[in-house]
């Protein structure tokens, strides 16, 4: 491990058990980032905690978009879409490098059982539920016109189409960014530190932790606890969580096979699609399927692309695609709320903020559009009960991170290249080649040839980080492990 990176990382772990927290949030998702940064920005001493990287999971893996949710209008769950539908306006305001408005063009057909005048009505209540200012207004489309703007799409009982509009976003960006929010206002925050249990004292809670990277023990008193661990949060120990895991998958393409300009609606009976363009590629995705086992072991499986690919041509024939066509794919958990049974909520995809024992908080399902809702009412429960005055909710109104904090974090990735690189593992706590890839930058997603530029990234780290030839080779050996991406040429040593 290079000096001041080994440096700092001892002197955040040193700060954690030195201090008495107000907060310990466990897990850094979108979750667990809003809390940390809303309960620090309100002056609470704030700590948080990862066992993985920082956005490891859901919160990397998502379909990156700020929306309202305009399929929950067909189930009428109006107070749902709303909420979220103003969400995803303030987090355009805060953070407008990582909210890009998008039109999402939906087709209807004969067929597909959603008449065109129902999206017409779907679209317009849409918009009103932005405060009637969606980013810009939705409107309909006739067959001739849907045509001219979707060349290629399936014309067999095309009726016509509407245009709505959400944002894209970068999940794992967004909750980057949300935690150097966090530490600017005097958070302390590590990744690879896992919280392994907790036991209750006089002043609230006893917790242990275990660094992940040398395995040492680490004790943290804090008053009050949030379980913010997503598909993880039952498994923790004090948890009252129970979750149904379902499993979307996301594949991305060049977009010179389809040359939109608005995001696709793809339907698949009542199933839902996007083709999302995003810079020179497309995102296609996602899947619903359940899952069952640890979390860490989704995979995107060849049935999963099998689907993916069956729904593009479905709706563009003409497309020639091939599973080599494809740049890079990701696998992800929605942790969605289940009754205590286990079977599907009626919740399940709205919040749920429970505080099962004094001081303890779960905080699970919602999405990515409304991390920062689910945060403020988190605070505001949990600093009632530290009983201290603090300062209003301000997440609303300042903005995520300066506008010079912001060169290395966008919705495309940055320039390959080191000052990137640097500023990742100066300023972003990346410690290992897949979070640089992944996570930090994005890379890996975008480039067809990710692998040479893996490869030299590890070169760089390698220089940076004061890296053996061994740590050099697993590091590579992990990040092909991760992405299911065949190593470039053998390593050696
Ligand atoms: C396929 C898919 C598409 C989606 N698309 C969208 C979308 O377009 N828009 C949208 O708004 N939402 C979307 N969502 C939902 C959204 O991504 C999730 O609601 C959100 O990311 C969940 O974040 P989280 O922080 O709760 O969980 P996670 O991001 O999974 O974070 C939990 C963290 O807890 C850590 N952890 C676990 N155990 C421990 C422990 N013992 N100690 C310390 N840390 C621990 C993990 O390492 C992990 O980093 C999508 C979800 C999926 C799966």
């Amino acid at each position: 491990m290079n000096q001041s990176f080994s440096a700092q990382r001892t002197q955040t772990l040193r700060r954690l058990t030195e201090t008495d927290l107000d907060l310990l949030v466990i897990g850094g998702g979108i979750t667990g980032s809003g809390i940390a940064r809303d309960a620090a920005m309100r002056g609470l001493r704030t700590g948080l905690v990862d066992r993985h990287d920082f956005a490891f999971g859901t919160s990397s893996r998502s379909s990156r978009l700020l929306h309202g949710g305009l399929r929950y209008l067909e189930q009428g769950r109006v107070g749902l879409v709303r909420e979220a539908s103003l969400e995803k306006k303030i987090l355009r305001d805060i953070a407008p490098h990582l909210g890009d408005p998008l039109g999402f063009v939906f087709p209807a057909y004969r067929k597909n059982g959603r008449p065109l005048w129902q999206l017409r009505i779907g679209v317009k209540l849409y918009d009103l539920l932005c405060n009637g200012r969606n980013f810009s207004p939705s409107r309909g489309f006739n067959e001739a016109e849907t045509l001219a703007l979707l060349p290629g799409l399936n014309r067999d009982g095309l009726l016509g189409a509407v245009r709505y509009f959400d944002a894209l976003t970068n999940d794992a960006r967004l909750t980057l960014d949300t935690l150097r929010s966090a530490a600017r206002h005097d958070a302390t925050l590590a990744n690879y530190t896992r919280f392994t249990g907790a036991t209750r004292e006089a002043a609230g809670w006893r917790c242990q932790l275990e660094d992940q990277l040398t395995g040492a023990a680490l004790t943290v008193r804090t008053r009050t606890l949030v379980n913010a661990t997503g598909p993880w949060a039952e498994g923790l120990g004090l948890s009252a969580v129970k979750l149904r895991l379902s499993k979307g998958i996301h594949v991305v393409i060049d977009r010179r096979h389809l040359p939109v300009t608005d995001a696709v609606v793809l339907t698949e009976g009542k199933r839902i699609l996007f083709v999302i363009p995003w810079g020179e590629r497309l995102i296609v995705g996602t899947t619903d399927t359940d899952y069952e086992g640890p979390p860490e072991n989704v995979a995107v499986e060849p049935a999963d692309i099998a689907y993916v690919l069956r729904s593009l041509k479905g709706t563009f024939p003409a497309l020639k695609l091939t599973e080599s066509d494809i740049i890079s794919t990701w696998a992800g958990l929605r942790p969605l709320i289940a009754n205590p049974d286990g079977s599907p909520s009626d919740i399940s995809r709205a919040h749920q903020i429970r505080c099962p024992q004094p001081a303890w908080w779960d905080v699970s399902g919602g999405k990515l559009t409304t991390y920062r809702l689910m945060a403020e009412q988190t605070v505001d429960q949990l600093a009632r009960h530290i009983g201290r005055p603090t300062t209003p909710c301000r997440t609303a109104d300042e903005p995520l991170l300066p506008e010079v904090e912001t060169a290395f974090s966008g919705i495309q990735p940055p320039p390959f290249g080191q000052e990137a690189l640097l500023h990742y593992m100066g300023k972003e706590w990346a410690v290992t080649l897949v979070d640089v890839m992944l996570r930090r930058s994005g890379w890996h997603y975008y480039h067809p040839d990710a692998s040479a530029k893996a490869e030299q990234v590890a070169d760089w780290m390698s220089q940076h980080a004061g890296w053996s030839q061994a740590r050099r080779t697993a590091e590579l050996a992990a990040y092909h492990e991760a992405t299911g991406v065949r190593p470039l040429r053998t390593a050696t040593g």
